[in-house]
């Protein structure tokens, strides 16, 4: 299973590569790949020991647009702290969220904690054993569902998540983008067509893998892949054009003040976000659309102000815009109201079991470093500056 080594672009010839236009190999798609996987495919990943469905459902959810070796330690960090559907179902949702802190699209784990209370409040702690239903609960696609199905559940189903679309797109060479619904229908009916009854939960990791290590977004690694003879996409030199690009649009920039009141004990202010919508249930620092709105933040919060010192604009990128963000630090002094649930003075450096965007994590951090705080425990950000109130 030897071709040379794919150089984009360059004229594929019958004598360059074995993949040919319409060669039909005499092992079918998923017999290659369960060869394959037989040597080659992961089977050490924590997610993979112990299985259980809840065990396969919280590693499918994190595997979501992130990648392994970073899914790793949150897995095993979050089984270690909540071993059960049930320990989930019973951990406050700050608790949660807190173990989801830096793994990103926090809806994903909101989700988890609304589908882990139906699973354990209302089906007795079982998981449904078929896609239909659990595709039912939060956060679940068919994807996902095929997955837990054919790997928990040792059942056939399908699936077609990010990796599975760039391996069928170009070994069928299906041009157009698989977000559209149309290529979507149509790679949903290969992955259908291509799906054996036997060993589901091995070919569903296997062409996992095959996307996951092989079949990469750049490079891909057709040399080595069990399915090379007859890929389309190499046949015809060509796999850079699949899978079809997502057709362009530029994002739009929405900017903020993010205000970090902090106290003569070096403490900042955080305050719970709403339940829904960006960063939704976390703990960020309070918000104004410009500088005149200070004041009537620090009133609602009951807070006298001092200093005011901007740091330079931030980006963060959401998929649907940009959020440039201005860090304001302001010296505060509290007038007593303080103390509603969604208001806490936290430590800079031990924030508590609390969930926490990126960027408020970085900048936490940030005011934890010698160069940001002064042996007093105060924001040497404002050394140079008057003292506060
Ligand atoms: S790794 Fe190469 S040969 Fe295999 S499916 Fe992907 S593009 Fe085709």
């Amino acid at each position: 299973m030897t071709v040379k080594k794919q150089a984009s672009q360059r004229p594929a010839t019958a004598s360059t590569y074995r993949a040919k236009k319409n060669y039909r190999p005499k092992q079918d798609f998923a017999t290659r790949l369960l060869d394959w996987f037989d040597v080659h495919g992961r089977k050490d990943l924590p997610w993979q020991q112990d299985i259980t469905p809840y065990r396969v459902w919280l590693s499918e959810i994190m595997l979501q647009q992130t990648q392994v070796t970073t899914v790793i330690p949150y897995f095993q960090r979050f089984t270690a702290e909540l071993p059960t559907v049930e320990d989930l179902a019973a951990a406050p949702v700050d608790r949660v969220l807190h173990l989801w802190t830096g793994l990103g699209y926090y809806a994903r784990a909101r989700n988890l904690h609304r589908a882990a209370a139906i699973v354990a409040n209302e089906l007795g702690g079982h998981f449904p054993d078929s896609v239909e239903g659990l595709a039912q609960l939060p956060g679940i696609g068919l994807s996902t569902a095929g997955a837990i199905v054919s790997i928990a559940f040792g059942k056939r189903a399908p699936i077609l998540d990010g990796n599975v679309k760039r391996v069928l797109a170009r070994h069928r060479a299906i041009a157009g983008w698989p977000g559209s619904s149309a290529v979507q229908d149509n790679l949903w009916a290969i992955s259908e067509e291509i799906t054996p009854h036997k060993r589901t939960a091995d070919y569903t990791q296997a062409i996992m893998d095959l996307g996951a290590t092989l079949c990469t977004r750049s490079r891909p690694r057709c040399d080595d892949c069990p399915v090379h003879a007859d890929c389309q996409a190499l046949a015809d030199n060509n796999i850079a054009a699949y899978p079809g690009r997502k057709p362009r649009k530029t994002l739009p920039v929405k900017t903020t003040l993010l205000l970090v009141f902090s106290d003569a004990a070096g403490r900042v202010l955080l305050e719970q976000r709403p339940p829904t919508g960006i960063w939704g249930g976390l703990w960020s620092f309070p918000e104004a659309s410009e500088h005149a709105e200070i004041s009537h933040v620090a009133t609602r919060l009951g807070l006298r102000i001092g200093n005011i010192h901007n740091a330079p604009v931030r980006r963060h990128t959401f998929s649907h815009y940009h959020l440039d963000y201005t860090p304001v630090y302001i010296h505060a002094r509290c007038t007593g109201r303080i103390g509603a649930e969604s208001n806490l003075w936290a430590d800079p450096s031990t924030p508590g079991d609390i969930g926490l965007p990126a960027p408020v994590a970085a900048m936490l951090e940030a005011l934890t470093t010698d160069s940001a705080t002064g042996k007093d425990g105060t924001l040497s950000l404002f050394s140079s500056l008057p003292p506060g109130p």
